[in-house]
């Protein structure tokens, strides 16, 4: 039998409670198909910092190494706002993104039919709709050197960031967005400003040359990042696959995220590169949303994207496409029967909390899975 190992950090807030329905699901496919996950689970953010003063200990990050995937609940909260910035609860995360070398972010934007009324677009323009956003994580301006305010001497200082991309790091998250438009739609749309910014030029001519020498069979266009922020609200429906850099990426997945709801549906994935040998990504899965800190405890957080987020993994880092079809389908069935958690509720719904979605989703698994 095949072994699958995971590695579950449900971390502070929302994250324990949310994962927690992904455990049931886990342990479904363990005994209904023989799916071999094997599951240890370690502490992150907040909670790591009050067992270890750290916000990841150096045993669970040799654990998170090891693993074939690591899903990811939440961190932060009130309680750990004035620890040290070294060890704040983020620091966990981000340690997690640099050892695993995670550099490719994908955010799915989908539109759950039953919720496209919600969205601050209309119906129509949002209903159905189905995009990856990938953005480019470990580079660009939010790493580039110089980074620095300096004292010009005259009253004035200087705030100075960098953008600088090598044409591995745009060959990478290009190839990731090609093999990922094979599998979906078969179109990708580069974004970046090359009418205005150096790296934008490499950007897009990197791009160009991926696509010709390896990828010529999928469509590609190029887009200027702010008409692409345009044409993201006039028409998201237009686009399959988003590839673009790190600045642009966080703005853009966010747009992206608005057009279909609440925070509580949004799943993310952070990618690596192949193992040489193993062929396996280093991977992390994680809800796009914090711990809310004001829900906490209460039983009525929104399971669906950390659900969503394990989703994810069975489809990029198993290749269990079939059970990530069904599991996806159920959330939507769940959705289009009218049970709704409270960041989504609407008139005419029912409205239960965070157990009983996860058992209304894992029951509609099962059906779609019989
Ligand atoms: P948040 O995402 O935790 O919450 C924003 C709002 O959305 C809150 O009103 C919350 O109740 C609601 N919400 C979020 N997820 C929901 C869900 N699944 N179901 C129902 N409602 C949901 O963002 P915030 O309030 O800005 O931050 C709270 C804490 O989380 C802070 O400590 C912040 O640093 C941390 N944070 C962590 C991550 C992460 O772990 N990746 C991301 C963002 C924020």
């Amino acid at each position: 039998m095949t072994v699958r190992n995971l590695f579950l950090l449900p971390g502070d807030g929302i994250g324990p409670e949310a994962m927690g329905e992904v455990r049931k699901i886990i342990a479904y496919m363990n005994k209904a198909k023989n799916a071999g996950f094997v599951t240890d689970e370690g502490l992150v953010g907040g909670c790591a910092y009050d067992a270890h003063g750290a916000a990841i200990s150096e045993e669970d990050m040799g654990k998170a190494l090891a693993a074939d995937a690591v899903l990811f609940g939440a961190v932060g909260g009130p309680k750990w706002d004035s620890v040290p910035y070294e060890v704040r609860p983020e620091a966990g995360l981000l340690r997690l993104r640099k050892d695993l070398q995670l550099f490719a972010n994908l955010r799915p934007a989908i539109c759950y039919p039953a919720l496209a009324s919600a969205s601050s677009l209309k119906p129509e323009l949002v209903d159905g709709l189905d995009i990856l956003i990938i953005r480019e994580l470990t580079g660009g301006v939010y790493f580039g050197e110089p980074k620095e305010i300096i004292d010009l001497g005259n009253g004035q200082k200087r705030g100075i960031d960098t953008q600088v991309y090598d044409t591995y790091e745009i060959e990478r998250i290009a190839g990731v967005a090609f093999e990922l438009a094979r599998t979906r739609n078969n179109r990708v749309c580069s974004m970046e400003k090359r009418n205005v910014m150096k790296s934008g030029v490499l950007w897009n001519q990197v791009v160009t040359a991926t696509h010709k020498e390896k990828y010529a069979d999928v469509q590609l266009e190029h887009m200027l990042a702010d008409a692409g922020g345009m044409q993201l609200v006039r028409q998201p429906k237009q686009f399959d696959v988003i590839v673009t850099d790190n600045l642009f990426g966080d703005m853009l997945s966010d747009v992206a995220a608005m057009l279909t709801g609440s925070l509580g549906m949004l799943p993310s994935a952070s990618l690596g590169a192949p193992d040489a040998k193993t062929g396996k990504r280093k991977a992390l899965y994680e809800p796009v949303h914090g711990s809310a800190p004001d829900i906490a405890g209460k039983g009525i957080a929104n399971p669906i994207a950390m659900i969503a987020s394990f989703a994810m993994c069975l489809r990029y880092s198993f290749g269990l496409v079939a059970d990530a079809d069904a599991l996806e389908k159920a959330i939507a069935n769940v959705l289009d029967s009218g049970i709704r958690t409270g960041d989504i509720m609407s008139a005419g719904s029912r409205q239960v909390g965070t157990v009983e979605m996860g058992d209304a989703i894992l029951a509609e698994f099962k059906a779609l899975s019989a």
